[in-house]
């Protein structure tokens, strides 16, 4: 996810469709209410769906849940002074302070995630994504690829999630490399807390769209909502899947966020293992319940790559995966190859054993 600017573009268009009875099996003729607006929050363009509701209640909860995303914009910035750099700056000290109510959250969801994918989802290794130049808005400016020196002095005492201790109320650091960046899953967790107020808000159909990344719950007239999975080389759609019910689908790619420098390109999702970018992968998607955990999951599978994906699957729970792999190869589990429908030219298949 990239956190480099925020502008507010707000498209409000509050749609009625007429709802067929022989394409969505409605059973009257009277319109559906779509209610859609689109936002740039998060370092990304997030649109909002919610159907069948009245625009005025759709209005209202698109209106708490913009507050939501500029509160955790603004919170969970890696790199702007906030909640999340005090912290750090307290972290690194190794001294006791008191719990942050609006951090903690995110450390603890993120040191079982971390521990559950072997530590190749790694939230605590922001010096090293500093390092490389991504705690900046414009990558242009970056000329070259950090010296192999500094990437081995940090690689040597590299933090983990766990180097975070609790105790009762007060919180403390263990390693003073420590710098905590959620960019790896902070949209997720922005998704799973915006769809959750929707549902308070009795919200049933409705789909929360964060630059590809999302979560859907209920129905699209009571058809399921039809996702396009972008293709990591070159324009389009790469393949599509259905999702109803309450289903996120977040990908992880090598072409999000990268710079370029004598000819070569270096993208944002570091391989704490080796400290340069994972290079076996160029996109992953992973269809999980919660949003969270597809997104920590894309990132710890894309470094995983085309050999060790299926190991860290299973342990995080996951059930569905696509991985495209460097050389074109698709890598996926059977339920999940059930699933896709490929809408460029059919790839290369590797089907794992079931997950
Ligand atoms: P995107 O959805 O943009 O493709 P990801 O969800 O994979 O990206 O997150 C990439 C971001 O995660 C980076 O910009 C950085 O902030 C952070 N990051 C990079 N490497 C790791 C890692 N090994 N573990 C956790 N977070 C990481
Ligand atoms: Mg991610």
């Amino acid at each position: 996810m990239k956190f480099n600017f925020y502008i507010s573009l707000k498209i409000v268009t509050t749609i009625f469709i007429a709802c067929l009875v022989s394409l969505s099996g409605c059973s009257s003729s009277k319109p559906v209410a779509e209610f859609h607006e689109t936002v740039f929050t998060m370092g990304t363009l997030v649109e909002v769906t919610i159907i069948g509701e009245k625009s005025a209640l759709s209005e209202k909860a698109y209106a708490a849940i913009l507050d939501d995303f500029n509160y955790m914009h603004n919170t969970w910035h890696p790199w702007k002074p906030n909640a999340l750099k005090r912290v750090n700056s307290l972290l690194k000290t190794g001294a006791s302070f008191p719990l942050a109510p609006s951090i903690l959250p995110l450390i603890k969801k993120s040191q079982i995630l971390s521990e559950q994918s072997q530590g190749l989802f790694n939230p605590a290794i922001g010096q090293l994504v500093k390092l490389w130049g991504f705690h900046q808005d414009n990558l242009d400016e970056i000329i070259e690829p950090p010296e192999d020196s500094s990437i081995q002095v940090l690689l040597k005492q590299l933090p983990k999630m766990s180097d975070v201790k609790f105790k009762g109320l007060s919180m403390f650091g263990i390693n003073e490399n420590i710098q905590l960046d959620f960019g790896g899953f902070a949209k997720g967790v922005a998704v799973d807390s915006t769809i959750e107020h929707l549902k308070e808000f009795g919200i049933k159909n409705a789909i929360i769209n964060a630059g590809g990344d999302l979560r859907a719950i209920g129905t699209k007239n009571g058809r399921p909502w039809r996702i396009g999975i972008r293709n990591p080389r070159g324009d389009g759609v790469f393949a599509a899947v259905e999702v109803s019910g309450d289903e996120s689908v977040f990908t992880s790619g090598d072409y999000e966020r990268y710079f370029e420098s004598n000819g070569k390109q270096y993208h944002h999702i570091i391989d704490p293992r080796t400290g340069y970018p994972a290079d076996k992968t160029r996109s992953v998607t992973v269809i999980h319940s919660d949003a969270a955990t597809a997104d920590a999951a894309a990132t710890a599978l894309f470094i995983a790559g085309p050999e060790k994906w299926h190991e860290i699957a299973k342990a995080m729970g996951i059930k569905y995966v696509m991985l495209i792999a460097g050389n074109g190869d698709v890598h996926m589990n059977p339920t999940m190859a059930k699933r896709i429908e490929f809408i460029i030219k059919q790839p290369v298949i590797k089907l794992s054993s079931p997950l």
